[in-house]
């Protein structure tokens, strides 16, 4: 593994916005000569409106999944909304050598996973500044059924129980500030969060 490269986990509720601070923040980081990839997944789930194969996710049905898994193929996958979504191990790690900073946008089932592997990582986790906020987000994306939408703000509550054990957490209150703060933690992954205790806080008043 080259010491200079690095993977990033980077998780949240959806509706928070992280995919879109993924997708800025790799454009902004290979400007700045930091070799960076995000990691496309493989999953079950439908293909939405604007989805592109092979650039956002690999589609597959359950059955094939089933046979990645069997073939070892993933280096953490988990069940999420009913669907299954998996991270390819050989991408991750061949990047890793090559040098390249890998992101993976995942669950924190997946998380979870990662965290007992040998790869040195570095965890973000993104928090939305209001529940009322991420409601809002998750309905004018007009995505989603009520149903899912009930369904993903409760997902969101367990997915925010798990925040504290990432290494940064990020507030996506403004979107330039949250990329100017994912791009120092890019430089220099040894950093101290910064307003740590602040987020603590309101990810405690966000959970009650
Ligand atoms: P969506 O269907 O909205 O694109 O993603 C739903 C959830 O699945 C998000 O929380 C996303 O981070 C998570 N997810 C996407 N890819 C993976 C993956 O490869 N592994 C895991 N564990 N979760 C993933």
């Amino acid at each position: 593994m080259s010491s200079d490269s690095k993977l990033f986990v980077v998780s949240a509720p959806s509706g928070t916005g992280k995919s879109s601070l993924i997708k800025d923040v790799i454009t902004r980081s290979k400007a700045a000569d930091i070799p960076c990839e995000f990691s496309v997944s493989h999953t079950t789930r439908t293909p939405r409106e604007g989805d592109q194969e092979g650039k956002d996710y690999f589609f597959v049905a359950e059955s094939e999944f089933e046979e990645l898994i069997g073939n070892n193929t993933f280096i953490e996958y988990a069940k999420v909304h009913d669907n299954y979504y998996g991270t390819a191990e050989d991408f991750v790690t061949s990047k890793l050598q090559e040098g390249i900073n890998v992101f993976l946008e995942i669950d924190v089932q997946g998380f979870t996973q990662i965290q007992r592997t040998s790869i040195p990582n570095s965890s973000i986790f993104v928090l939305p500044p209001s529940m009322l906020e991420l409601r809002n987000r998750i309905t004018r994306r007009g995505l989603d059924s009520n149903l899912i939408i009930e369904r993903r703000m409760k997902n969101a509550l367990f997915e925010l129980s798990y925040a504290d054990q990432y290494d940064f957490l990020i507030v996506n209150e403004s979107f330039d500030a949250a990329i100017e703060e994912l791009l120092e933690i890019i430089k220099d992954t040894q950093r101290i969060d910064s307003h740590r205790e602040e987020k603590i806080n309101l990810l405690k008043e966000l959970l009650s």
